[in-house]
């Protein structure tokens, strides 16, 4: 498979066919209702728990959770792959699929649509560099950087610039007769209220972003100004710029990353340019926020391995935590490690205050894995002394490991644990079984290569008990994929995540959606998400939540639910006492269930710290 079979095709093949008449060939379906619904062809069951929507055109098991287009239905079906689906339901709707493909590919557009917004953006990043490099009124921020360790000569590689505290790209560019709409469409100046424009970035360094091949998108403004004005502000988005998909110095990093087969993730531009200037050139940093599917994505395409070199301090501590979930979501194949340097500090820290041997030995030894890693977040905020919560403690690292596949790595740990903590290792290991039996194997599950005999002996789910929490965010995922408006408030909010990750994800992928559709369509979604357990959460939403007319207030109420009213420590707190009467009873069950839930509350509290 050279290219991707293209949207359009995609689209038009699952729009031609009618999901019940393919699903009828495997399922009896009966109408109830405005349902069709049939007993589930993956497991034996004697009330039918499948249904098909096809108003919605998708189908759903409540009993086992599959769900999704007709694409999943045959990928689950008949373990297809997502082209293959795609071809099976061509062939059913009788289009000629290999013809349009080949036409698809060739009407490729050229990449030079915007190209006169790529220029105003090169003159800009040009005419920055230079006010930095050649003015005594860029002194002060060239003063700066010098003092941060960055040579002139890495000041013109990454063409860092500085904007005056007067208008210099205005009056710049209308001399030169540029178009007062691509002036506007350019992000570049901030509008004012009778529509005149002014520059957006005053007395400010800047850091030009440039997107995989090299052009100038963005900047990111660094204050030098002592007041209380935000210390950097970007470049909002733009038809150029969709600061979920870069990665900043992607376009520099790609070549040695294809090398060496390694990428190094970094907190901030200046952990980046400090490292690249000291010939750690495989470096990369997301755009301020935390990491996205997105640029995961990107990443996998050329790494095999992720190195993440946060910062020390605990927001950087629970950046990493995030990254690493969210890299072994999205793209289990990739290898991660983590860099752990001494005292907590930055990297660009580090390597001023140590010099650059002791930076680049840094960034080679003392790596973690995801394991040891997690090992020491998760005694951060701890009373490890305090019994209940020691075995809370262990009780995650145990359930980590059981991820683990190599029974060697598992058994050193163990060993380490049961010396650090003073317990049995027999009791850690019988433990340790216990959990790897209950942990279901979701890289099988995951690219739909999961057998029928596997899927057979699926335990049933557990009932569905959903805090308020929980449904508050079910809910507003829901409208906000359905209502324009509504996407458009919460979005608004900064700082704004849902707290599980699966509606994250979700959320982070509408992102990359919305970037490239005007409208929300379940079926085109569904395909663009194209992973099995995410396309089953959706239709699991789509089932389950209500589709009303949200009122802003409505919308406020699980918003505010959602960030602010779930009192965490409240909850923790309680939990604590459940933990410990489970104790007392002995019921080892509900001890592992409720300390995964306590774990779950302490991540989330240490996130909003
Ligand atoms: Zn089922």
């Amino acid at each position: 498979m050279a290219t991707r079979i293209p949207e359009e095709v995609i689209n038009q093949v699952r729009t031609a066919v009618n999901i019940t008449d393919v699903v009828s060939e495997y399922v009896q379906l009966h109408k109830q209702g405005r349902n069709l619904f049939g007993k589930c062809p993956w497991h034996d069951e004697r009330t039918p728990s499948f249904s098909v929507n096809e108003q919605k055109q998708i189908f759903h098991c409540f009993s086992c959770g599959r769900g999704g287009n007709v694409f999943q239905f045959l990928i689950e079906m008949k373990n297809l792959s997502f082209p293959e689906a795609v071809l099976e339901v061509a062939k059913i709707a009788h289009i000629d699929i290999d013809q349009q493909y080949l036409e698809g590919a060739n009407t490729s557009k050229p990449v030079s649509e915007h190209a006169a917004l790529y220029d105003l953006y090169t003159e800009a990043a040009k005419l920055y560099h230079h006010m930095l490099m050649n003015t005594s009124a860029g002194q002060e921020a060239l003063d700066y950087l010098h003092q941060r360790g960055l040579s002139d000569e890495t000041l013109d590689l990454f063409h860092l610039g500085y904007a005056p505290k007067e208008s210099l790209l205005l009056p710049f560019f209308q001399e030169r007769g540029i178009d007062y709409q691509l002036l506007r469409q350019s992000e570049l100046f901030v509008e004012n209220e009778d529509g005149s424009l002014r520059d957006r970035f005053v007395n400010r360094v800047l850091f030009t972003i440039r997107n995989s091949n090299g052009q100038v998108i963005a900047f990111s403004g660094r204050s030098l100004a002592h007041d209380e004005q935000a210390k950097y502000i970007n470049s909002p988005e733009s038809v150029l710029f969709n600061k979920s998909q870069e990665l900043f110095n992607f376009d520099l990093a790609k070549n040695p990353v294809k090398r060496s087969k390694d990428i190094i993730l970094f907190e901030g531009f200046m952990d980046v340019i400090a490292a690249f200037s000291a010939g750690v050139q495989n470096g990369v940093a997301s755009m301020g926020t935390s990491l996205t599917v997105e640029q995961v994505q990107k990443i996998s395409r050329i790494a095999n391995q992720v190195l993440i070199a946060y910062d020390g301090d605990h927001a950087g501590q629970a950046a990493t935590k995030r990254a690493i979930d969210l890299i072994t979501q999205v793209a289990p194949a990739l290898k991660i490690q983590i860099i752990n340097l001494p005292d907590g500090l930055d990297p660009d820290e580090y390597l001023r205050k140590f010099g650059e041997t002791e930076f680049t030995n840094a960034l080679t030894h003392g790596l973690e894995t995801p394991v040891t890693f997690a090992m020491r977040y998760l005694k951060q905020g701890r009373n490890l002394a305090n019994e209940a919560e020691k075995l809370a403690y262990l009780d995650e690292v145990l359930k980590i490991l059981a991820t683990v596949d190599n029974p060697l790595e598992r058994d050193l740990q163990v060993n380490q644990l049961a010396t650090e903590f003073n317990v049995g290792a027999a009791s850690l290991n019988e433990q340790l079984s216990y959990l790897i039996k209950q942990t279901p194997q979701d890289n099988q599950a995951r690219d739909g290569k999961r057998t029928r005999q596997q899927a057979a002996i699926l335990p049933e789910p557990q009932l569905k008990v959903r805090s308020r929490t929980e449904r508050a965010e079910r809910t507003l995922l829901m409208w906000m994929l359905h209502d324009w408006h509504v996407w458009q408030e919460v979005t608004s909010i900064s700082d704004f995540h849902f707290t599980k990750l699966e509606y994250e994800t979700l959320f982070l992928l509408a992102q990359g959606y919305w970037s490239t559709h005007n409208q929300y369509d379940l079926g085109l979604f569904l395909d663009y998400l194209n992973d099995n357990n995410l396309a089953r959460a959706l239709t699991d939403l789509e089932n389950d939540v209500m589709i009303s007319q949200p009122s802003l207030p409505a919308v406020k109420q699980l918003v505010d639910q959602i960030m602010n009213v779930t009192p965490l420590a409240d909850q923790i707190k309680h939990k604590m006492q459940q933990i410990s009467e489970a104790q007392q009873l002995g019921n080892n069950e509900l001890l592992v269930t409720l300390t995964n839930e306590y774990i779950i509350l302490l991540r989330q509290h240490h996130a909003q710290q």
